[in-house]
């Protein structure tokens, strides 16, 4: 049985290839072989990663990993780039709306890049870190079908050779289905909107722990925020918050 699923999988993908060929996700030019999978390579030449740090208040750029401007908030941002960055859009639209595993691991991708060039990667060898998925709330998971970050955490997983990073995802879950951020306007409403939508399930696997926070996007931070409040208040030790990207 699995075997003939197998083979109609194939005979399908091969009849899409046929009459449907492949074309970059960003521009629909028509995708070669060295091509990364979903984006031509001209378009992966476009997205620009970052190489250091932001504050999460204020957006300064940050060398270090351990210092921010404004201490009352107790993380730091680390973006792999911009959402202006057209393609990087691209990709994380297809992520979230297409539910695109192939999307997700090409931004894995660019993660692990970035952890590299911001030299992450180096604090990840050195202090043991627990990766957790900003969860969604089961309602809106079961609508969209999964959690784009979840999907993001699995496959950077697959692709870190050089440090050990236990995914978390018990832990921490969303009791609070609010209205999408993106209908709020200010950050006041926002704030409002995300306040105790968050709960720790479990404060045992949280206290003492140094804690990558990862989500797709980082807008007005309020959502991160709050997950970092609870965090906090259950003992967390230090938290950096990991997007794709920055608006
Ligand atoms: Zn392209
Ligand atoms: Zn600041």
């Amino acid at each position: 049985m699995g075997k003939l699923l197998c083979f109609l999988e194939k005979l399908k993908n091969l009849f899409k290839n046929i009459f449907l060929p492949p074309s970059c996700l960003h521009c629909r030019k028509k995708l070669t072989d060295d091509s990364q999978n979903l984006i031509c390579l001209k378009c992966w030449q476009k997205i620009e990663i970052n190489s250091g740090f932001f504050c999460p208040e204020c957006g300064r750029r940050l060398y270090q990993p351990q210092k921010t401007c404004h201490l009352k908030v107790p993380f730091i941002l680390a973006a792999v780039g911009f959402y202006q960055n057209k393609v990087l859009r691209s990709l994380l639209h297809a992520l979230k709306y297409k539910g695109a595993k192939e999307a997700a691991g090409i931004l894995a991708s660019l993660m692990i890049l970035y952890f590299q060039k911001s030299k992450l990667e180096n604090s990840l060898n050195d202090q043991q870190f627990i990766l957790i998925p900003l969860p969604l709330h089961p309602a809106k998971k079961r609508r969209r079908g999964f959690n784009q970050s979840e999907i993001l955490a699995q496959e950077l997983l697959k692709r870190t050779k050089n440090f050990f990073l236990p995914l978390e995802t018990k832990a921490l879950i969303k009791i609070k289905n609010n209205a999408p951020q993106m209908e709020l306007e200010n950050f006041e409403a926002r704030k409002e909107n995300v306040k105790n939508c968050f709960f720790i399930v479990k404060p045992e696997l949280i206290k003492g722990k140094n804690i990558l926070l990862l989500d797709d996007v980082f807008t007005s931070g309020a959502t991160m925020n709050e997950a970092v409040r609870v965090l906090k208040a259950s003992g967390a030790k230090k938290i950096i918050g990991l997007v794709i990207a920055k608006a």
